[in-house]
């Protein structure tokens, strides 16, 4: 009879504890409903403004001549290469002949700085993009230096990366000039020629501005730009700007061997080995997910403009943000790249015949670390791996992530202002560059560098960038003269 007892009173003791329980994550959710009320209203856009067919048919032509000249870059540039580039330059002085007029033009091997003096000098502003662009290899529609103009594209190797940037830039001096404007502060574009190869051209502008005793007030590079459906479950454009870039390295795994005839198989072959390794870190992500400042700040700004299970979700993250941090990246693998660092083997090299086992079997991968988990860490963690499969791992090159730019403050609400009043349909968003660009170098001497080319970027446009058929719609050009514009007559 008391052992009955007992056992209803546990079961009281239970039941209560469930509802207990129960109540406590019904109010946890009510509470997370009227936040996201409170802090993520459906979010509304401006209108996107008519384009404007006359203006980007003049600057398709003047981006169309530049895309016929080979920038391609190397790591170290010879005499004839350096003819390409000042051939290239040479171009850039005919289709915007005030700049070249009126602006000082420092020339440091092949790297552009142009300085346009303003009224005030405390408030420098540094606009940049590359001239060099990466190989172009395959079967082009049009010729990767064809420029042509079709589809309502402009086509050809750097339309989008980024000699797109360059046109914009030097166009809207060339505008402001004609206007008759004299600027508020100094503005300086730069433009580097070795950005593709992680050269040292940004490096010696960098360093000549230090020399100058210059400290800009905010660098606008290229990285981002205005992007389609950002994260599953957000639909529409975004104007997206890159707030750090990941740290990358080289790495190459050896695997030693004794050689031997293919006809007597063993096992643990260096390939087998190999296979292993790969297969394993395939298999099980060794590396920690969590949501570095700018990715939950970008979540927070998306929240509004998602459907309604992820605006409740991405409006409180202080209950979701765990399981986001889960979820986000099984959804989308850039997703994933921003919230952990990454892995990607890229080279494999092994025996030279088919019927004998290799001495050596050496393995190129490329990781990217992200700052929880930085590039120390993560080469530790990889090497401790690669060692259980018996490959030693050598570093070719490394560099850890960037300074997280900042999203408060005086720099940030300029670059933000200027970004909603010229693109009123793209909401303002920041994230973490996955990639990198020569806007790291100008991390030493700015705290405030946002990596955003003022130009739509969608899902064909991006498979151009480092692609075949790179090209960008003509008809996001005046948006990209208007940012500059409208960023340098703000800059008071
Ligand atoms: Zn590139």
């Amino acid at each position: 009879m008391e052992a009955c007892a007992g056992r209803r009173d546990l079961i009281g003791i239970t039941g209560m504890t469930v509802i207990i329980l129960g109540l406590i994550l019904l109010s946890l959710f009510a509470a997370a409903w009227v936040h996201m009320c409170l802090s993520a209203p459906k979010g509304k856009r401006g209108r996107r403004p008519v384009p404007d067919k006359e203006r980007a048919e003049i600057y398709a032509r003047k981006l169309s001549r530049m895309l016929q000249y080979d920038t391609v870059s190397k790591p170290e540039y010879n005499v004839e290469d350096l003819k390409r580039f000042r051939a290239f330059q040479g171009e850039l002085e005919r289709l915007f002949p005030q700049v070249h007029a009126r602006l000082e033009c420092f020339r440091l091997d092949g790297n552009l700085l142009y300085f346009w003096k303003g009224k005030s000098h405390d408030r420098p502003l540094v606009l940049m993009s590359h001239q060099d662009t990466v190989p172009a290899e395959g079967e082009w529609k049009y010729g990767p230096f064809s420029g042509a103009i079709a589809e309502g594209s402009v086509w050809g190797r750097g339309a989008c990366d980024t000699k797109c940037s360059v046109m914009g830039f030097l166009q809207a001096v060339e505008e402001l000039l004609e206007e008759g404007y004299e600027p508020e502060q100094d503005l300086y574009l730069s433009s580097s020629c070795t950005e593709e190869v992680s050269g040292d051209g940004c490096p010696k502008i960098v360093r000549f501005l230090q020399e100058k005793g210059v400290r800009p007030f905010l660098v606008c590079d290229e990285g981002g730009g205005i992007m389609e459906d950002p994260v599953p479950g957000v639909r529409g454009s975004f104007a997206m700007a890159g707030m750090m870039e990941k740290g990358m390295a080289n790495v190459h795994f050896h695997v030693s061997g004794n050689g031997g005839h293919a006809s007597t198989p063993l096992r643990g072959m260096p390939v087998a080995r190999t296979a292993d390794f790969v297969h394993w870190m395939e298999h099980h992500d060794p590396f920690r997910k969590r949501m570095e400042k700018p990715v939950r700040e970008m979540l927070r700004r998306l929240a509004p403009y998602g459907i309604l299970p992820v605006r409740y979700v991405f409006s409180n993250l202080w209950l979701f943000g765990p399981l986001v941090a889960e979820v986000m990246p099984r959804l989308s693998p850039h997703a994933a790249a921003m919230l952990q660092s990454t892995i990607a083997f890229t080279q494999i090299a092994g025996s030279d015949a088919n019927n004998m086992f290799p001495k050596e079997v050496i393995l190129g991968a490329n990781l990217r670390f992200i700052p929880h988990q930085d590039m120390e860490e993560t080469l530790g963690l990889v090497e401790k791996i690669a060692a259980k499969y018996g490959l030693e791992m050598e570093v070719v090159s490394a560099e850890p992530s960037t300074a997280v730019s900042e999203t408060e403050g005086e720099a940030w609400e300029l670059f933000s202002r200027v970004a909603r009043e010229t693109f009123p349909e793209a909401p303002v968003c920041p994230y973490i560059l996955t990639g990198g660009t020569d806007a790291r170098f100008y991390q030493d001497i700015c705290p405030h560098v946002y990596r955003f080319a003022p130009v739509v970027l969608g899902p064909e446009q991006k498979a151009g960038i480092h692609g075949i058929d790179e090209h960008i719609s003509t008809d996001c050009l005046p948006g990209c003269v208007d940012f500059y514009k409208n960023l340098i007559r703000a800059n008071r």
